[in-house]
């Protein structure tokens, strides 16, 4: 993938209705194995122009990091939707709707083995699945010749911070392990 300059692009569909104009398109090596995928981006992702670099953004790198994982080398960081909704809402139907190509191809020019969907606006997105993230998180279900896991969205982890047996976040701790483990069997 090219290394294409979209910091200072504005997105003609939200500034007129939302009054956003940082598109916030990804972070890391495009040439990496594993792609996170996450909602929107949310106020300091809009400031920098990167995904995940706010408060609930930081704690995937933290998991990565803890499990082993090079989140300068081996990850590519992006969200459903490219813009940050207002006051933080869930992206409305539409929204995805029109993000969605654009993530689709992203998907096929990083080209990961690996896709994690971290929160239900992802799950749905991509898999259309609507089981409760509960069932499904920490599985490997196949996705268009790629392995994909469904994981909790890390600020529902942020709520739920607990570190004991069971809790969300050590569940998802194992998780990565999980994740760490299948990357080191692909390379
Ligand atoms: N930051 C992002 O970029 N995406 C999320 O889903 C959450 C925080």
């Amino acid at each position: 993938m090219k290394n294409i300059n979209f910091e200072n692009c504005i997105c003609e569909v939200c500034n007129t209705n939302n009054n956003i104009n940082r598109i916030v398109v990804s972070r890391g090596n495009s040439k990496a194995g594993l792609m996170i995928i996450g909602e929107a981006p949310g106020a300091k992702e809009e400031e920098i122009g990167k995904p995940f670099v706010g408060r609930s953004g930081k704690l995937p790198d933290k998991l990565l990091q803890s499990a082993g994982i090079d989140i300068n080398l081996d990850v590519y960081f992006c969200n459903v939707v490219k813009c940050r909704p207002p006051e933080n809402r869930r992206p409305t139907k539409t929204e995805i709707q029109e993000n969605l190509p654009w993530l689709y191809q992203q998907i096929r020019l990083v080209d990961p083995n690996i896709v994690v969907l971290l929160g239900a606006t992802a799950i749905k997105a991509i898999l259309k699945n609507k089981a409760p993230i509960s069932l499904i998180r920490g599985k490997w279900i196949n996705w268009q010749g790629r392995l994909v896991m469904p994981l909790f969205h890390p600020s529902y982890l942020l709520r739920n911070p607990s570190n004991g047996v069971g809790t969300p976040m050590t569940l998802t701790q194992l998780d990565f392990l999980k994740i760490k483990e299948k990357i080191d069997l692909l390379e």
